[in-house]
């Protein structure tokens, strides 16, 4: 392929994983970022600059080889994910929570020293300074005779010989317009494309003392009857933060961030303690309000759904426009792996 500077849509792991590889290559890019921020489904909060704390992207496992291999490369440590003591599974409201251990010989799950953003920013020093380009909205594309015209909403028009959009597939037909139609089967698939975890709700807690290590819990909840589904220890190692994460049941976007903090609490405190109300931090993500990731479906969809799909593999506008980003992997697609592995497939085109 002809040297050429590629655009790139969306500075998230996909997108800023393939302008790291296309500048190995010797090859030019500019990514496009509709948001003030880059990282996308990388969304690490900092409190009081101690402790990191995930609403995105927090976990990956011996199985992710194209992550771990990135991760050693960018010099970028990760530790197991803490689960000893006892785990508390509440199956019922009439019944007090059933408790367990989680087998140390279990398959492990690693977290990134320092946050999941180490990986954004390690990415991001490595790209020239005035790649990347944020609050940059792609609103059209358009092709037309071996050029594509990207549109931004602030105005931009922008020339480009080769366009490789990130964004999970339903949301760019859902929010970005093409000239001509894409392919009809194309996006009939992409309407019914899971974006990975975009109706996910996360919160943390962030606290002075691991009450629940003094008391020799892991942390671990599992729920099938509240608002609380799944939760985790969120410590650092090193006991210099202490903290707790998890998911809320969906059902929690129709309440306040108020509302939720206190069911959270609520129902935390009858399993964990009366500690639990002693938060000095509350943060919470209710992701299918992020305009950047998530857009209703035409339909409904099942979780994955369409996730790695074959049609995505076929480059659009004689060889100039390629879907990518995780949904679009053969393997792990909807996971940082699948950012990754759907990168490296995409610069073998160039
Ligand atoms: C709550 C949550 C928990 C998760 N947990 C895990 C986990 O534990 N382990 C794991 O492996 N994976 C996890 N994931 C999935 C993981 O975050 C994603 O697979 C990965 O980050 C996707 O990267 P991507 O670059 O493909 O897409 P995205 O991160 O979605 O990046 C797309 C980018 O495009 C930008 N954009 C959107 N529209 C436009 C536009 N019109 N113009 C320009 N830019 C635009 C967005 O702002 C974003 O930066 C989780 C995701 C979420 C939301």
């Amino acid at each position: 392929m002809k040297q050429t500077t590629v655009h790139i849509i969306g500075a998230g792991l996909c997108g800023l994983t393939l302008a790291y590889l296309l500048k190995k290559k010797g090859i030019k890019s500019v990514v496009l970022e509709a948001n003030n921020r880059i990282g996308g489904r990388i969304d690490t909060r900092y409190a009081d600059k101690v402790g990191s704390i995930e609403m995105g992207a927090t976990w990956c496992n011996d199985t992710h080889h194209q992550l771990l291999h990135l991760l050693q490369e960018l010099n970028i440590s990760y530790t197991k994910q803490y689960t000893t003591g006892v785990s508390f599974f509440e199956t019922s409201n009439a019944n007090e929570p059933q408790r367990f251990s989680i087998p140390d010989n279990e398959a492990p799950s690693y977290r990134i020293d320092g946050g999941t953003f180490q990986l954004i920013a390690a990415l991001e020093n490595n790209l020239d300074s005035g790649s990347i380009q944020l609050n940059e909205k792609v609103c059209q594309i358009k092709y037309d005779q071996s050029k594509i015209i990207i549109e931004t909403t602030s105005g931009k028009q922008i020339e480009a010989g080769y366009v490789v959009s990130t964004l999970p597939p339903n949301l760019l037909v859902s929010t970005v317009q093409f000239e001509p139609d894409l392919p009809i089967d194309l996006t009939t698939t992409a309407q019914k494309t899971h974006t990975w975890m975009g109706e996910s709700i996360k919160f943390g807690l962030v606290y002075e003392h691991p009450f629940w290590k003094e008391k020799g819990y892991s942390g671990t909840v599992f729920s099938h009857v509240n608002w609380v589904q799944e939760m985790y220890d969120h410590s650092t190692n090193d006991s210099t933060f202490y903290a707790l994460k998890g998911f809320l049941n969906g059902g929690a976007s129709t309440l306040t961030p108020e509302e939720r903090r206190q069911k959270i609490e609520d129902q935390l405190q009858r399993i964990l303690g009366d500690e639990v109300k002693n938060a000095t931090h509350y943060f919470e993500k209710v992701w299918r309000e992020d305009p950047y990731t998530f857009a209703p479906y035409a339909s409904l969809i099942m979780a994955h759904q369409n996730n790695g799909h074959p049609i995505y593999t076929t480059p659009l506008f004689d060889n100039r426009f390629f879907i990518s980003g995780s949904e679009t992997a053969r393997e792990h697609p909807g996971y940082m792996e699948g950012a990754i592995q759907a990168a490296h497939f995409c610069s073998t085109f160039f």
